[in-house]
């Protein structure tokens, strides 16, 4: 792997309030495990909620991809092991989306779903964020405090068949039983306590994504009627 220099935090955001105001930018983190089902729900609550929906693991896929990245290798090596890329990277791959999405919001046709981009206002699905402790803590203070999250999860034996199924084409280099093994590890002992910090907070709303997808979708729409007011 190379030897590329990652930034420190405290060179990379300044200030002392976040980067966008929680009060106009609607932040969902959508959470689980490795193939639970969370990109499928996510494309659903964008049709019908005006989310732009932000992969934290497609953001690095396309960096490590970028011609020019100085952090290919360094991604490419994370994600083959399972394991989290430094915070500094991810973080502000998200933080430049969401101000390019800002900048350009999507374009509705339903002018309900378009006030929700009016006048500042913005609102955010990040999927697959934050998988560790560091990186909740830091961008709910630097880029902007989350509002809930959805924790989209069943057994490992159902997440496997869906992997072993998604290989055929994903083309993903840790779409593989070795790398799954150690993507489920890094689950349970990394991404764990960050969920279970934010359900002592009472953000947490328990989807249980073993039944077909409609079903799953219900109970993603009656979790964010109560947790949101749009
Ligand atoms: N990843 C990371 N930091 C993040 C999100 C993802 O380092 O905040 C890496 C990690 O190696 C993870 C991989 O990207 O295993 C794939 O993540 P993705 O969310 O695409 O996988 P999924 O859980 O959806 O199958
Ligand atoms: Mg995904």
């Amino acid at each position: 792997m190379s030897n590329v220099q990652v930034p420190k935090a405290e060179d990379l955001w300044k200030g002392d309030k976040p980067v966008f105001d929680p009060s106009k930018v609607t932040v969902v983190f959508v959470l689980g495990g490795p193939g639970a089902g969370k990109g499928t729900q996510c494309a659903l609550m964008v049709k019908d909620y005006g989310f732009v929906h932000l992969s934290a693991g497609d953001l690095l896929r396309a960096e490590q991809e970028r011609p020019g990245s100085q952090y290919g290798d360094l991604i490419r090596h994370y994600i083959k092991e399972g394991l989290i890329v430094p915070m500094e990277i991810t973080i502000k791959l998200l933080e430049n989306a969401m101000a390019d999405a800002m900048a350009n919001p999507p374009k509705l046709t339903d002018p309900k779903l378009e006030a929700g981009w009016e006048n500042g206002k913005g609102r955010f699905l990040i999927d697959g964020f934050p998988r560790k402790m560091d990186q909740a803590l830091m961008f709910d203070k630097v880029v902007c405090p989350s509002a809930f999250v959805l924790f989209i999860n069943t057994d490992e034996d159902k997440m496997t068949q869906r992997i072993i199924e998604r290989s055929k084409t994903s083309g993903r280099d840790d779409d593989n039983l070795e790398s799954l093994k150690k993507r489920f590890k890094t689950f349970r002992e990394t991404s764990m306590p960050v969920v279970d910090m934010y359900r002592k907070e009472g953000k947490v709303a328990d989807i249980d994504s073993s039944v077909p997808i409609p079903q799953v979708y219900e109970q993603v729409k009656a979790a964010l009627n109560k947790h949101l007011s749009f």
